[in-house]
């Protein structure tokens, strides 16, 4: 219809955009549905199925009619999972109150956000990052402060946080291992970051979605600390861990006035997360967890295979990811060669003239990186590394 004016919409929605990993997959939906062959070490999850015991009690769930709303933090059997399996694995000592199920690990970052968050405040966060706390932040009318950890190979240091606060800061955004470029950090340098906000008393959201993919050395979680700071939101996800993206849940374990908090908003925006997924989380999490492990040393031969195709690549320059399913090789010197201004065109190029989906790093904080995710089959990979070389060594 023509003549009908749209009234403007919020503020807060404006500040936000799509997200770049999200773009993406739609752009490679529509290239094969026009019948492109497309390589794509795009997308940020597992290629695995879930597995068999976590399918079959959704479907008992659903016999069961186990299919109505439950209460808002989740079902007593999932929070009781997750805080045990916490305890288990991070010797944490969280409790019943301290513990809400969620629509998945996004949603509890969401939360947390628009909990802790108000107009004006700052928020740092250490680059290079997920594309999503970029906006979280901003829909939540914070400030973002970017500590960048480039030039330390993708390591973030207690030095480089501090160096990004401010009196206006007011919570510091840790996630290890990391996306995009699959760093962790050592106990220390973790402990030592919780302590300094904890000093000025700053908030420490650590988004664990990935910890159970840590390849070397023991998982860490700032949870485990002794007397665990009253300041700490950590944030895990089923997602990654369990190959369950679509079944959405995750979870937060924070201090109870903030859980509290979060039963207030998640009641207001979702109710609960999915009955069904959330028995499923149950079997998942107390369940076997030798799928875990093998899913893990899959991942390590993935990432192995990844590095080993882009080694010795003209102006390419890759640090070993520790952890996580990507790598965030440095394209800078294709870039010179190509006489490109920055990763989206490089990406944009391969696509058009290989088939090769990769994410141009512009929306993690660098314009000079690409992100590879090495969560597709060993043939798919073998594949997407070939046409890469072969773009790589054409000009
Ligand atoms: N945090 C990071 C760093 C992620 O990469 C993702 C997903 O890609 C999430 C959180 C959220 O995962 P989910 O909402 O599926 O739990």
């Amino acid at each position: 219809m023509t003549g009908i004016s749209i009234r403007p919409f919020s503020r807060r929605i404006n500040s936000i955009e799509m997200s770049s990993t999200s773009a993406t997959v739609n752009t490679v939906a529509q290239m094969r549905r026009s019948g492109v062959d497309v390589v794509d070490l795009g997308p940020g999850e597992p290629h695995f199925a879930t597995p068999d015991h976590i399918k079959q009690a959704a479907i008992d769930a659903i016999h069961n009619n186990q299919t109505k709303y439950t209460s808002v933090p989740g079902i007593a059997d999932l929070r009781e999972a997750i805080v045990q399996r916490h305890r288990m694995d991070f010797g944490s000592n969280y409790s019943f109150e301290e513990v809400i199920a969620c629509p998945g690990g996004k949603y509890s970052l969401f939360m947390a956000m628009q909990i802790l968050v108000d107009e004006g405040d700052e928020v740092v966060v250490p680059t290079p990052s997920w594309v999503s706390f970029k906006d979280m932040v901003c829909f939540a009318g914070g400030k973002c402060v970017f500590a960048d950890t480039t030039q330390n190979d993708f390591v973030l240091t207690p030095d480089i946080v501090e160096r990004a606060l401010t009196p206006r800061t007011k919570v510091i955004v840790l996630n290890f291992p990391n996306n995009p470029s699959g760093a962790l950090i050592d106990a220390a340098s973790l402990e030592r970051i919780v302590e300094i906000a904890a000093d000025r008393n700053i908030w420490v959201v650590a988004d664990e979605c990935y910890v159970y993919l840590t390849f070397s050395g023991k998982p860490i979680s700032v949870g485990q600390f002794k007397g665990r700071a009253s300041n700490v939101v950590i944030v895990g996800s089923l997602s990654k861990t369990y190959a369950m993206t679509g079944w959405r849940l995750g979870y937060a374990l924070a201090p109870a006035a903030v859980i509290s908090a979060m039963q207030t908003l998640q009641s207001q925006e979702i109710s609960c997360p999915c009955s069904v997924s959330q028995v499923a989380g149950v079997a998942a999490l107390t369940g076997p967890q030798e799928c875990v492990e093998q899913m893990r040393q899959d991942y390590v031969k993935l990432r192995d295979q990844a590095v080993a195709g882009l080694k010795d690549l003209p102006g390419i320059r890759t640090v070993m990811p520790e952890g996580a399913f990507f790598v965030f090789p440095d394209v800078s010197g294709q870039l010179r060669r190509r006489n490109m201004q920055g990763a989206r065109e490089f990406c944009a190029m391969l696509l058009r003239e290989c088939g090769v989906v990769m994410v141009p790093g512009e929306g993690f904080g660098s314009a000079s990186h690409v992100r590879l995710a090495y969560s597709v089959s060993e043939r798919q990979l073998a594949r997407g590394l070939g046409k890469i070389r072969e773009f790589c060594l054409a000009n």
